[in-house]
């Protein structure tokens, strides 16, 4: 089996940072707030011990990068992952610092993890790892400094063993103030209804702002969903509900094509009982993984892993759109050659900005005590979808640039106008 590798032939902190400069250049960003804006305020690195099942003990390491808090608290995921390094924390940190800023929350950008393979340990192995590490970041994060939520292969039950150690580190008095430590909880640990399907829910509306803005509609658009976790599959359960086609799918035990259309709860269901993969699917065909990019179909939505589509496979696209649901999953020069194609792009920083919004609500539920239903959070998200989306397209047709560009200059912006407002301290 081969596995679905990160493709580190750029570098995934370089390739935000080419973003980044191209949008700097362009909006002429005040040369001071570029300075700080160019490099993570602090990156942590720990090294922590676990028990394992067999009783041998084993050193982890793990990681979380603040990129920013200008806006407000640090926020973004923890991944589980072998491809979790700094160079990795820190492009996704900064991708949550514009992520946050686009979509118009209080918060800056964060992000981390445990290079580990998950599916290698037992879950009470995960617990203790997710319990020690939580433990040894101590308070690097906190309800009003840093919140982390679900990323790559961590789930609503690791959110929930990450807000208990932190509130157990807590004086009885002060330990159920702390619940907004993490967002992504299961609804029963104080988490949102609707927040597993907030990313997946918002890619899916992503598209049809892009439909709504290309004159056409989703129902009968043929895709392809690289990554079938949690945001592919819940985008893939939208797209069918909106009458669009599932015609490829692959992860990283490899890809399967059906041009008839692929059954996203059927394929779902065999991926459970198949140890979490979409490999040997009897309703539909295998297809070599370098073929997978060059199906026919009209939309991509990458939701898996970064540097994905790069000039070793930009060439065979024949979608018209890709919507990223990953972070970096298109790397610059595979981006430019599909610009220069008219292949539309939703960067991001906008298509996958439906989980921390989503996140957003869950933080604000526990400090107000409150409790949103499933229609709230759903049309709320949609609603700051939308405007998201207006807002790309102004500043597009404004500095006449691709959308990536503009929505790094709307979140850019945002951070710039904060530190022009308040100053540097001293
Ligand atoms: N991991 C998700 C992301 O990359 C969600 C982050 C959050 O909810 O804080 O956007």
């Amino acid at each position: 089996m081969k596995p679905l590798k990160e493709v580190k032939k750029m570098g995934m902190y370089e390739n935000v940072m080419l973003q980044f400069n191209r949008a700097a250049d362009l909006m002429n960003l005040n040369p001071s707030v570029r300075k700080i804006l160019a490099i993570p305020n602090t990156e942590i690195v720990v090294n922590f011990p676990v028990k394992l099942d067999n009783g041998s003990v084993e050193v982890f390491k793990g990681y979380r990068v603040q990129h920013n808090n200008a806006l407000g608290p640090y926020k973004g995921g923890l991944r589980y992952h072998e491809t979790v390094d700094i160079d990795a924390a820190r492009a996704l940190a900064t991708w949550m610092t514009w992520k946050t800023s686009l979509a118009g929350l209080p918060y800056g950008g964060g992000k981390g993890g445990v290079q580990i393979n998950p599916k290698l340990f037992s879950n009470s192995e995960l617990e203790r790892i997710t319990r020690r590490f939580t433990y040894a970041l101590g308070d690097n994060i906190g309800p009003e400094h840093d919140i982390p939520a679900p990323d790559v292969n961590t789930t609503p039950q690791m959110m929930a063993w990450i807000a208990d150690t932190y509130m157990s580190t807590k004086s009885t008095n002060e330990r159920t103030k702390h619940a907004h430590v993490v967002t992504g909880k299961p609804v029963s640990a104080g988490g949102l209804e609707g927040r597993d399907r907030a990313t997946g829910f918002g890619v899916v509306i992503a598209l049809k702002e892009w439909a709504k803005h290309r004159n056409t509609s989703l129902r009968g658009k043929s895709y392809i969903l690289q990554g079938f976790g949690n945001v592919g599959y819940w985008a893939s359960v939208f797209m069918q509900k909106n009458g669009a086609i599932l015609v490829g799918v692959q992860d990283a035990s490899g890809s399967i094509y059906n041009e008839q259309g692929i059954d996203p709860e059927n394929l779902h269901q065999y991926m459970s009982e198949n140890r979490g993969f979409i490999k040997d699917y009897a309703l539909a065909n295998a297809l070599p993984n370098e073929m997978f990019f060059g199906l026919n179909c009209d939309i991509i939505i990458p939701a898996a892993l970064g540097n994905q589509i790069t000039e070793d496979n930009v060439d065979t696209i024949k979608a018209s759109v890709i919507a990223e649901g990953a972070n970096g999953p298109t790397d610059t020069s595979a981006n430019d050659i599909l610009i220069s194609k008219n292949v539309d792009i939703i960067p991001d920083i906008y298509c996958n900005s439906g989980g921390v919004i989503a996140s957003y609500f869950e933080w604000l539920q526990n400090r107000n005590g409150e409790m949103w239903t499933m229609e709230e959070v759903l049309e709320k998200l949609e609603t700051k979808m939308k405007v998201s989306f207006k807002k790309i397209l102004e500043s597009a047709s404004k500095y006449n640039t691709d959308w990536r560009t503009a929505a790094f200059i709307e979140a850019i912006a945002r951070v710039e106008q904060a530190y022009l407002q308040r100053g540097i301290f001293p």
